[in-house]
């Protein structure tokens, strides 16, 4: 298989799942996953969270329509910028809307007008001040997220009034989610207890709160599934009966970033006046799109040719683009690098494949590994799929 590629291990994915579902079960079985597109939407994947029985978790109207697309009976509609269009649709197929935005309650409006006998059912995302709460850990930090309608300064209870006024509009959830530095338990602690305030104060009947995503994965030393819901679980028993109200969970990251391994080659090996370099047909815009990350995890497998390896000083990864950042780690007193030898990064399925750029590369075959076997499920783009929808004086290229 010709290198830059990505690999799916299907047992690592399927862990991750069941691990996710145990916890859920023990916690708060009645529970949803909605699977969340942004963060990985290979048609592969998003067709095993179907069949895994989760919900699309969808923030734009073109993730809307790739949900439509995969046959998803069950949406889950978030984001700031919603297409109207998308935004009625769903309205009438009675999916799960969290409200973000002032407009959207216009548009509600008129949903309601048009359809007089339907039941509008939505949740509002709640803005709230999780780094007055954790400090250091937001992800917004002291400028604060920008998602929902605020809680401290009364832009909530006025969604919740403007939404009580329109006739044929239930407020039936709300809409938690965070980002976060830090992705600690104390995080999910705050959205809890503040789950837990905005019940109290409005008494509302919700149908679901949905805590959002944002959770480790896979990584033994972190907090797992089962810690995160424990957590939860406990403080928002204190004002919802798991029996009326369910929980949303959106995991992107925890599910898909474990299972995904991105497969590189040395292809050559130059030392100039300041430097030794291992040149590689990878490259960070495959795995780091944003170029934000300090490390990643690695191995290497040298080729195996029989012959010594001298140690080097300082060897430095870099990728194929032209772009002098394009370096992806530092090997210092080790065996030299040699053209062919394999570096693997793991861990490496969240926001990378969907993320990165049609740049200098296009996107990088992916392959899936089930007991051994490999199978392709997503061929590499060439140069047919990057000119596909362009035109040359009025005609399709
Ligand atoms: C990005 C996002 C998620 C998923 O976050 P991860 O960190 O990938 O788990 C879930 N819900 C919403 C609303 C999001 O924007």
């Amino acid at each position: 298989m010709k290198t830059p590629y990505y690999l799916i291990h299907k047992k690592m994915l399927d862990e991750g799942m069941e691990k996710l579902k145990a916890a859920l079960k023990e916690y708060w079985p009645n529970a949803v996953i909605g699977y969340s597109f942004k963060t990985n939407a290979l048609p592969w994947v998003l067709d095993y969270m179907k069949r895994h029985g989760c919900y699309a978790e969808v923030v734009s109207e073109d993730e809307y329509e790739l949900a439509e697309y995969m046959g998803y009976e069950r949406i889950v509609y978030n984001g700031p910028v919603k297409g109207k269009d998308s935004f009625l649709r769903a309205c009438r197929a009675g999916h799960i809307i969290n409200l973000d935005a002032e407009r959207e309650i216009g548009w509600l409006r008129e949903f309601t007008v048009s359809h007089p006998e339907a039941l509008a059912k939505v949740g509002i995302r709640v803005n709230f001040d999780l780094e007055a709460m954790c400090p250091g850990e937001a992800s917004g930090g002291e400028e604060g997220g920008r998602f929902g309608f605020s809680y401290e300064n009364g832009g909530f209870s006025k969604a919740v009034e403007e939404l009580r006024a329109i006739p044929g509009v239930e407020i039936s959830g709300i809409h938690m989610h965070c980002s976060s530095k830090t992705r600690s338990l104390g995080i999910y602690k705050a959205i809890a207890e503040t789950a837990c305030r905005i019940q109290k104060e409005w008494g509302l009947d919700l149908a679901y709160v949905d805590v959002g995503g944002g959770y480790f994965g896979g990584l033994s030393n972190k907090p797992q599934y089962a810690d995160y819901l424990r957590v939860m679980s406990e403080i928002l028993r204190e004002e919802f009966d798991p029996a009326h109200t369910a929980l949303i969970v959106e995991p992107g990251t925890s599910l898909i970033c474990p299972p995904i391994e991105y497969i590189t080659t040395v292809t050559d090996v130059k030392k100039t006046n300041r430097n030794h370099f291992a040149v590689t047909d990878g490259s960070r815009i495959h795995i780091d799109p944003l170029m934000t990350k300090k490390s990643y995890f690695y191995r290497t497998e040298p080729a195996e040719d029989g012959r010594e390896r001298n140690t080097a000083a300082k060897q430095v990864v870099s990728g194929f683009t032209c772009m002098e950042n394009d370096r992806l780690f530092v090997l210092t007193d080790s065996p030299e690098l040699r053209e062919g030898d394999r570096i693997i990064y793991e861990k490496v399925g969240a926001y990378t494949m969907c993320l990165s750029p049609l740049f200098i590369g296009y996107f990088p075959a992916v392959y899936l590994e089930e007991d051994g076997k490999v199978t392709c499920v997503r061929r590499k783009w060439g140069a047919g799929e990057y000119v596909q929808q362009s035109m040359i004086e009025g005609k399709k290229v």
